[in-house]
């Protein structure tokens, strides 16, 4: 099995305690998931690229492996055709990686998702806000994450701003599309698990708190009325039913005042919003994902804890030894630091929080909150 990645290394240390040998692709030799993975006799962590001429490094880890699992959607779609067994599917990676196919896909499919208008010149532009109103959010429709490629559009004398910012220069090939705002109650995440021979199980819904277009903070289960957490779900599970592939597929989902519920986006490998199934569930979310690859029977997706949360440490204005030393005091709690050097606003690691109700989860989660100088305490 093989998982490019940039960042996490738990698929690398699940696979190992369940003896599932892992090769890592990774332009760089000693990334944090080659230093958990250790390769079998015979066999080599490929450092090569990714994101775009991945073909040679592609072939090197096919010749190696059984199973090639992507851990990022950005990455040479083309490069994993023809490898024989990749999960999720390299026409599911290729359809969401371009985030206005996706929705095009996915309202096809009768999935409720924002209206979408793609948006390549000025004209078309200015003939978005037109048809959705303002505000708007103009986005880019490939290469984004953390909200990097996001721009909120609140008045028209904006646009040349947005346009630049976007890097949408060239008049025809300006590559963005503009979404209709959704007026959202929650944001929601609800991680979905199909196994190769189609059996799907999914998580519990959690509320994600993103402040900058960057996930801060995940409570589960998410707070709210019985049956908007069933439409979270069912919706979740129908999404995925439109992508072909086994795995975890991360949904984000807007809850709507008077309990719409809208996809926002899906990612094909296991996500931020799901981080707290670690600590929170029977199995994780990437204990299943490995499972699920590999023709394994599923573990259960049922809540152990009656409350988890989980804490992203985004690289601040803090101090980084000290705030995962104060995470390492608080009881029912688990840090996971992911050895990456330090940048402003980089997801630098996590820590899980787990407590018997809302209110003692709120406790624990106070004094860590305070030292990565989050004010949503
Ligand atoms: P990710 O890191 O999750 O891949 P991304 O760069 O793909 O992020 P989106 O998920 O599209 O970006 O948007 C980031 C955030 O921006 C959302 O979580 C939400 O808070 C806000 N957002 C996105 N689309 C809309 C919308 N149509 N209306 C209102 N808010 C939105
Ligand atoms: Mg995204
Ligand atoms: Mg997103």
């Amino acid at each position: 099995m093989s998982i490019p990645t940039t960042s996490k290394q738990t698929l690398g240390i699940i696979a190992g305690r369940l003896a599932i040998p892992t090769l890592v692709l990774d332009p760089d030799p000693h990334c944090p998931a080659k230093q958990v993975s250790v390769p079998p006799p015979g066999t080599a962590h490929v450092d090569a690229v990714y994101g775009s001429n991945a073909a040679q490094g592609v072939s090197r880890l096919a010749a190696q492996c059984t199973v090639i699992t992507p851990e990022i959607e950005h990455i040479d779609a083309d490069a994993l055709q023809g490898h024989g067994n990749v999960q999720p599917a390299p026409e599911t990676i290729r359809l969401v990686q371009d985030k206005f196919v996706q929705k095009k896909h996915l309202k096809a499919r009768g999935v409720p998702v924002c209206d979408a208008v793609g948006v390549d010149t000025r004209e078309q532009a200015e003939r978005a806000v037109d048809a959705l109103g303002l505000p708007l959010m103009l986005k880019r429709r490939a290469g984004a994450y953390d909200g990097r490629g996001n721009f909120v559009l609140r008045e028209l004398r904006q646009l040349d701003g947005a346009l630049a910012a976007l890097g949408a220069t060239t008049d025809g090939e300006f590559g963005l599309y503009a979404e209709r705002w959704a007026p959202f109650v929650k944001e929601v995440a609800v991680m979905v698990v199909r196994d190769v021979h189609g059996e799907t199980r999914s998580y519990d819904p959690a509320e994600t708190v993103q402040r900058e277009n960057i996930c801060r903070l995940v409570l589960a289960p998410l707070r709210a009325a019985d049956a908007d957490v069933a439409r979270a779900r069912a919706v979740a599970e129908d999404a995925v039913c439109a992508f072909a592939g086994a795995g975890v597929f991360g949904v984000e989902l807007f809850l709507l005042d008077g309990g719409a519920v809208v996809v926002n986006e899906i990612a094909p490998r296991v996500h931020n919003g799901g981080h707290w199934t670690e600590a929170g569930c029977a199995t994780s979310q990437f204990e299943n994902h490995v499972r699920a690859v590999l023709g394994r029977p599923l573990g259960s997706t049922a809540m152990v804890a009656r409350c988890a949360a989980m804490v992203n440490l985004i690289g601040g204005d803090w101090d980084f030894d000290n705030a995962v030393d104060i995470a390492m005091g608080v009881k029912g709690a688990s840090v996971h630091v992911y050895g990456k050097t330090w940048r402003a606003g980089r997801k630098l690691g996590h820590v899980n929080v787990v407590a018997d109700s809302d209110a003692e989860l709120r406790a624990r989660l106070r004094p860590i909150l305070l030292a990565i100088d989050d004010p949503d305490v």
